[in-house]
């Protein structure tokens, strides 16, 4: 008999009776969307949890990175990663703008701070780094050239909800950064965003952004959008940041026992904690290096698929190979040789708060074979 099936991700869903008195509050406010009492509490509470001061929710995180965009008045060109989910390069598409990918460092595989000079011309107005998997870019070398030449940098921070850096929250660099509370991340709203951004000032700018650019009942201020987080979703958000620290404990045993048991297979790599970083072990890649190990990665993944585990390339295809992006001067693959190489080496594997100890050593044991 086969075991049970194992996804990359699984949504922890709270208790449905916990979720009922929220609703019976949006029952009685009879207030469903437009920045209601919800919405208002759960912007406050996520600042404080997050250790931040200005916090827009958002209906998702692509309208959110693509808000931001306009918000700074983005045009151009931006240097980006092709290392990310293709969100982050579609928000740029859809504002015109056009993405110039520079290679990602090998280790924590974020957008290189070396590349970035060399890729500035006269039309660039801003940076577009991403957090991969969590893992803090080089802030202070970005930001240090993103001043030299006077460009705003836009985290993409989809993957960095409760990333510290001494102590400091990480979507309090660059001028704004972006988050996805999509139903697969490690804090949801079912679908869901937010933008971080530094003053009441940009925080009022976006929120009119994300409502059609209305200011008051008769004055459109700018052409907006309409990215409005509705009540439910915001009870939905309440509701699961009671949890939040929990999941987070959770998945920091899950990825001590996979580093554990895979330290000493041969051409396996994993990613360890970076010194002086709160991680909150959203993700677990693997780097698969097939000269050294038995197999390659898609073998791997095929191989996990026989017994019902299924582990994510992620993120592959690289996003400067996919259509519409491939044929731009910088998705030559010459120029983006690292990111092209792990493309074709990373994997995800299973994590998520339910997941057994024994199914994470049935992963490792068919990682091991
Ligand atoms: C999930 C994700 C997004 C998009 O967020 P949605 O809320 O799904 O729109 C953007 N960038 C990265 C890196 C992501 O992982």
């Amino acid at each position: 008999m086969k075991n049970e099936v194992i996804h990359v991700t699984r949504p922890f869903l709270p208790p449905l009776e916990e979720f009922i008195p929220y609703l019976q509050q949006i029952w009685e406010n009879n207030w469903l969307t437009n920045n209601g009492p919800l919405h208002q509490q759960l912007e406050q509470e996520l600042a404080d949890y997050l250790g931040v001061k200005y916090i827009s929710l958002f209906s998702n995180g692509t309208l959110a990175l693509i808000t931001a965009l306009q918000a700074l008045s983005i045009s151009g060109e931006v240097i980006t990663t092709p290392f990310s989910f293709v969100a982050t390069t579609h928000s740029l598409w859809w504002n015109k703008i056009t993405p110039v990918f520079i290679d990602i460092e090998p280790e924590y595989l974020n957008l290189n701070p070396a590349k970035i000079e060399a890729a500035i011309t006269s039309k660039t107005t801003a940076i577009m780094p991403v957090h991969v998997y969590g893992n803090p870019c080089k802030i202070d070398e970005i930001q240090r050239i993103a001043d030299k030449y006077k460009l705003k940098v836009i985290y993409d921070a989809a993957h960095s909800f409760g990333v510290k850096n001494n102590g400091i929250s990480i979507l309090d660099s660059g001028d704004l950064s972006v988050l996805s509370f999509h139903a697969t991340k490690i804090y949801s709203t079912i679908e869901g965003g937010a933008i971080i951004s530094h003053s009441e000032e940009m925080k009022r700018h976006i929120d009119n952004l994300k409502n059609f650019g209305f200011r008051g009942e008769t004055v459109i201020e700018e052409p907006g959008i309409n990215a409005k987080l509705n009540e439910v979703q915001a009870a939905y958000g309440l509701l699961q940041l009671k949890y939040i620290d929990n999941f987070i404990s959770i998945r920091k045993t899950i990825t001590e026992r996979y580093r554990i048991l895979l330290s000493d297979i041969p051409g396996i790599r994993f990613m360890n904690d970076i010194e002086n970083t709160t991680h909150v072990f959203s993700y677990f890649p693997i780097v698969i290096d097939e000269q050294i190990y038995r197999m390659n990665r898609d073998e791997l993944y095929e191989k996990l698929k026989e017994y019902n585990i299924f582990s994510r390339r992620y993120f592959f295809p690289l996003i400067s190979n996919l259509y519409p992006y491939k044929t731009l001067p910088s998705s030559d693959p010459n120029n983006l040789p690292v990111a092209n190489k792990i493309a074709n080496q990373i994997l995800c594997l299973p994590i998520y708060v339910e997941l057994t100890f024994e199914q994470i050593d049935l992963i490792v044991s068919v990682i091991k074979g």
